[in-house]
């Protein structure tokens, strides 16, 4: 049916390769294209016997002429991007200038600040409408699977949602005294920053990791969980009827959070580029070079993930509750695809969204998030392609 080009070769481009070898019919070509080509072989060498023919390619994808010039050799249908969010405009101009679609599972991130905005690739709305190609915006899991769940809840038990929480749970241990589970910049970065929700059409800001509750999930059982700001709550609170407020929750253990302390009381997760031995150096960026990489963890990791949105609202006048989620096992993921859950509930939808756009089925011109499109096809491709969702009309609500 079509060939994508996918940028990026860390742990989430792993399981999209993987994947999209796993539907060969629609995945007829792909080029596995990142800064280091080594790092792309070794995911091909990775690959069980598949149909989709695969190269690999060197790219930056900092250099937006880099990509034109790998797109025009190519000539593929869609660009993936799971490289950085720091690369997303580069890429996104690239497409532009050689007519092809677009997807990517994170905002774009200006490197010197940490923002968490849609601002910038909004921006690209017009544009990609005038080029006649679509972009679809952060179809991982959150965000991504959160926005077609709740697209999915919006569609087909409300009238109106009112309110939304996302609860993103990881049960998953590495055995490691601390380590992230995907790229530590842009994690640390994400769990650093101020907290903040939606709440009456306004944003309310919080400290970081200030509130926390506990929450008992499915199958994982009783855990902390602390609030954040993610990304799909700005899309999220344009898109959904009658939403007045949204919240994201996240999981962190008291031994995560005590080596995180520590590290930010040294200034270790700052940005800031200080001068050492002559050059100017990131801290955060040289924790990252000491600390395990993410990909590497697959192996060692034990344990499921529980990932969800508890929804409220009313339907024919009437208050109802909603709860659905999905459980991946760490070990499974490894054992099917060579990475954890993290990677593996990332790539799954990213190689949805791909597959939906190749068919038609997810394509007009412009610049969406995933819950502008129909989720019914979204949500039947997670149950086919390893992230079965459950749902729960009487969940446990969070005051
Ligand atoms: P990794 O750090 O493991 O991999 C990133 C890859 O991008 C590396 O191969 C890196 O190459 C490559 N890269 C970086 N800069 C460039 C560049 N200038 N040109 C070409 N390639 C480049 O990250 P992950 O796989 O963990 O995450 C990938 C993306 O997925 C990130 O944007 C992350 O934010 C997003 N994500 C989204 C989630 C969601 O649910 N929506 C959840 C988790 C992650 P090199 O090795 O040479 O540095």
């Amino acid at each position: 049916m079509g060939k994508a080009l996918i940028i990026g070769a860390g742990g989430v481009s792993n399981v999209v390769v993987h994947k999209c070898c796993q539907n060969s019919d629609v995945f007829e070509e792909i080029c596995l294209a990142s800064r280091t080509k080594s790092k792309c072989d070794a995911i091909v060498a990775g690959l069980p016997e598949t149909k989709t023919k695969v190269t690999t390619a060197q790219v930056d994808a900092d250099k937006t002429e880099e990509v034109v010039t790998l797109i025009r050799s190519f000539e593929p249908d869609i660009v993936i991007n799971v490289a950085l969010p720091y690369q997303d405009l580069t890429i996104m101009d690239a497409c532009l200038e050689t007519g092809v679609d677009y997807l990517d599972t994170a905002n774009y991130e200006p490197p010197d600040v940490p923002k968490f905005e849609y601002k910038w690739q909004w921006a690209y709305k017009d544009k990609f409408e005038k080029a006649g190609i679509t972009a679809l915006l952060g179809s991982g899991f959150d965000p991504g699977v959160t926005g077609v769940f709740s697209a999915y809840a919006q569609k087909h038990y409300f009238d109106e949602i009112h309110y939304i929480d996302i609860v993103d749970a990881n049960a998953g241990d590495h055995g490691y005294p601390f380590a992230t589970n995907f790229n530590p910049e842009i994690n640390i970065r994400e769990i650093t920053s101020n907290g903040r929700y939606y709440k009456d059409g306004e944003w309310i800001e919080t400290k970081p990791l200030e509130i926390k509750k506990t929450y008992d999930l499915p199958t994982i059982g009783e855990k902390d969980i602390y609030l954040l700001y993610h990304e799909e709550l700005e899309s999220l609170s344009k898109n959904i009827r009658g939403i007045k407020q949204i919240r994201f929750w996240m999981t962190f253990s008291e031994k995560y959070l005590t080596h995180l302390k520590v590290l930010q009381n040294v200034g270790m997760t700052s940005i800031e580029p200080i001068e050492f031995e002559g050059k100017k150096i990131a801290p955060l960026h040289f924790l990252k070079a000491v600390l395990p990489d993410p990909a590497s963890l697959g192996p060692r990791t034990k344990g499921k993930t529980n990932i969800g949105c508890i929804f409220q609202g009313i339907k024919n006048g009437e208050p109802k509750t909603y709860y659905v989620y999905n459980i991946c096992d760490h070990q499974e993921a490894y054992k099917e695809v060579g990475s954890q859950a993290i990677s593996y509930t990332t790539g799954v939808p990213a190689m949805i969204g791909a597959m939906l756009m190749l068919k038609g089925i997810w394509k007009k011109p412009g610049v969406f998030n995933v819950e502008e499109f129909d989720p019914d096809p979204f949500m039947d491709a997670l149950n086919k392609n390893g992230l079965p969702w459950h749902e729960s009309f009487e969940p446990v609500l969070l005051d």
